[in-house]
């Protein structure tokens, strides 16, 4: 029997606020209905270290996204229509309970939400339900930074880590790349919700011998042509919370076909950009850095219509 879920009536369950009817079949700018879908559920070992370990993150990737950004990375699964969209699967609340557990039975180290926001009732009865059922596995929220901050102390009583984006800094980046000069305000309230509720991550082992039990994880995608927004972002959060937060420099930036015609989002992000960025990190004192070789390669960009969608994965799953 399917469940019914009433904040999908007048949704505001993410900084977008719409109020739309998701259980009269309507979708707000998230792009998905009261229906939950899926692309993919699996092992992951492209995480950091002390999330994906030595056997690798239990994700879960839902479809659609509040952010839309127009690089995203992920686009066959963040936005509903277009050519390169993959369509993913509608779960019952009841088969979704029943594929995760079958992951956590995999021994993963984690069970990772990817882009939750959405679908967030889904995930508290989902995480009710592997409770119940004797699952202790930490419970990972993943998303693009763009949270409400209300929902944050909510999902921390479910959640054990926090794995954020912070992607700008600038008001008039994130305007251009996602629609709401907000974002940069929106995702430091989120951000410091939390971190008190779960404090920096533990441990936070840089070989992933010891994985992560609780807290938070940021990440900050470099993008071409925008060294001025990493710098900004990175002393950002250096001011709020100080050279202890935890810190992913991500490099992974490939131009998707949305960019062409987006200045130099159309190209990759050139080594002395991220140079720039790197000494950044390192002249502030950040301890807790995680920082992405840039490589020409990259083994964990998806291809959501494949069946296991990172080659980098490809051999364990
Ligand atoms: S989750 Fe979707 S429908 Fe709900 S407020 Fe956000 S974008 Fe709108």
């Amino acid at each position: 029997m399917d469940s019914f879920f009433p904040e999908y009536q007048s949704c505001r369950l993410c900084p977008r606020r719409c109020g739309v009817d998701r259980t009269a079949g309507a979708a707000g700018v998230c792009g998905e209905t009261a229906a939950c879908r899926v692309a993919h559920l699996g092992p992951h070992h492209g995480e950091e270290p002390p999330i994906s370990g030595t056997r690798g993150s239990g994700t879960v990737f839902f479809c659609g996204c509040s952010s839309h950004c127009f690089f995203c990375q992920n686009i066959q699964i963040s936005a509903a229509t277009g050519a390169e969209c993959a369509e993913g699967r509608v779960l019952t609340p009841e088969a979704l309970f029943a594929e995760v557990k079958a992951l956590a039975d995999r021994d993963v180290h984690n069970l990772n939400f990817v882009t939750p926001d959405h679908f967030w009732p889904h995930i508290r009865e989902l995480c009710r339900r592997l409770r119940e059922a004797d699952v202790v596995l930490p419970f990972l929220w993943n998303g693009s930074g763009y949270h409400a901050p209300e929902l944050v102390p909510q999902v921390a009583e479910w959640m054990d880590i926090f794995l954020p984006d912070f992607k700008f800094a600038a008001p008039e980046l994130a305007r251009f790349c996602m629609g709401d000069a907000a974002y940069p305000e929106v995702a430091l309230a989120s951000l410091r919700a939390m971190v008190m509720a779960r404090g920096f991550l533990d441990p936070c082992d840089p070989e992933g011998m010891h994985t992560a039990r609780r807290g938070v994880l940021v990440r900050h995608l470099v993008l071409p042509g925008q060294v001025e927004n990493s710098l900004r972002v990175l002393d950002l959060l250096h001011r709020a919370f100080g050279s202890e937060l935890p810190l992913s420099v991500m490099s992974q930036y490939r131009p998707m076909p949305a960019c062409r015609g987006r200045g130099e989002f159309a190209r990759g992000v050139r080594k002395d950009e991220y140079a720039r960025v790197c000494e950044r990190v390192e002249a502030l004192g950040f301890q807790n850095v995680f920082i992405q070789e840039l490589a020409a390669e990259t083994a964990f960009l998806p291809d959501f219509r494949a069946d296991q969608p990172f080659a980098g994965n490809r051999g364990s799953d």
